[in-house]
């Protein structure tokens, strides 16, 4: 299979070019017709001498996904199946807000980290996405909503990035690179069960927003909802996030809480989590869990979510609870499965709505 352009960020594409006696600019300017203009066939980049269009075009791909399908919410919400090269199907979710467009981009086909509220989780892993797929997420859903220009990106879809350490950094670069997307380092989150010894990796290689799903304040309870806190228990991570220069009140670390009805959503789980999180920097955001048949949890009633929320604040932490949004095309938060090699695309027990129609 050939090689695709868009796996070399625009600082290795000018190293690359400089392996064939090519000057820097020239590697920008692939970059900007690759990236800034979304312009795909190296025959159409009318600033490149002839041959050298036509070296590219016949030695490398530009396009690594194309759209299967596209769903829209009836509260903006876009989810975009998207089809790899392989016929591996992944997802990403576009989020309209007032001030700003998110876009929830996948690491993985499916993620191994199994844990046992998450709709990808029950996949198991298919596959890594190369640094190409990556992108291409954002050069597609960009396609779909020409309208909106999205402003942030968040590495919370489908699989765990950390795994996918080496393609995820490569594909940050291309995304702050000015030669690139050009996003400024704190409109990129990436997101992390809690693969300790790689956060410090990665927040040595890019300058981006840190954000760890916890969602328990016992190594009992999270063993149960993340099972790789057994490799990793909170101690473990928490000590990490203790020791991280690059986090600070200004730029502290998002504390993910999916709140669980009667599981993790007692005023002595919002106390414990207050004393966990004493002296570090943090922000926790509460998302009330999205229920989905493959999984017997379901989101606490309002007022509960209410009183979680003030006992955080009453402790002195720094937190939101977060709207639900997507929930209507299973776009939300963990409800994202994609549809594994052409394979269906159901869960293990849809029709069962009864969970969701509780
Ligand atoms: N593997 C990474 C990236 C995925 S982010 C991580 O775990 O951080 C997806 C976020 O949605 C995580 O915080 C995850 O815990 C949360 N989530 C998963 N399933 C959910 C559900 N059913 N309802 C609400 N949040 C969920």
């Amino acid at each position: 299979m050939k090689a695709n352009l868009k796996d070399l960020s625009p600082g290795a594409l000018r190293e690359c070019f400089a392996r064939e006696r090519l000057p820097a600019w020239r590697a920008d300017q692939v970059a900007s017709w690759l990236y800034a203009r979304g312009v795909e066939d190296p025959r159409a980049w009318t600033d490149l001498p002839q041959e050298l269009r036509e070296t590219l075009a016949e030695r490398y791909e530009t396009r690594a996904l194309e759209v299967a399908s596209v769903e829209r919410s009836v509260d903006g919400t876009l989810k975009a199946a998207l089809r790899a090269r392989d016929g591996a199907v992944l997802e990403a979710v576009a989020i309209p807000e007032e001030d700003r467009t998110t876009l929830c981009v996948s690491t993985q086909v499916g993620c191994p980290l199994a844990c046992s509220f998450c709709a990808t989780g029950l996949l198991g892993l298919e596959r890594n996405l190369s640094t190409a797929e990556i992108i291409d997420q954002l050069a597609r859903v960009r396609e779909l909503v020409p309208e909106r220009r999205i402003t942030n990106l968040v590495f919370m879809g489908m699989g765990e990035p950390l795994l996918n350490l080496r393609a995820v950094i490569e594909a940050i670069r291309t995304l702050q690179h000015a030669k690139g997307f050009a996003f400024a380092p704190r409109r990129v989150t990436v997101s992390t069960a809690g693969v300790v010894p790689r956060i410090a990796e990665l927040l040595a290689a890019v300058p981006v927003n840190l954000a760890v799903s916890l969602h328990a304040t016992t190594d009992a309870q999270r063993d149960v909802l993340v099972p790789l806190n057994k490799r990793f228990p909170l101690a473990d991570l928490l000590g990490a996030l203790r020791r991280i220069p690059q986090l600070s009140r200004r730029h502290p670390v998002f504390v993910e809480y999916t709140l669980m009805a009667d599981v993790n959503d007692g005023t002595d789980d919002a106390r414990r989590l207050v004393a966990l999180l004493r002296g570090i920097p943090a922000k926790v955001n509460l998302i009330p869990m999205n229920p989905h048949p493959g999984a017997p949890y379901l989101p606490p009633a309002p007022e509960v979510a209410s009183r979680f929320m003030g006992e955080l604040v009453r402790g002195g932490l720094v937190a939101t609870l977060r709207r639900s949004r997507g929930g209507d095309i299973d776009a939300a938060c963990g409800q994202l499965a994609g549809r594994r090699s052409g394979r269906a695309a159901e869960w293990p027990m849809r029709g069962e709505r009864a969970l969701r129609d509780r």
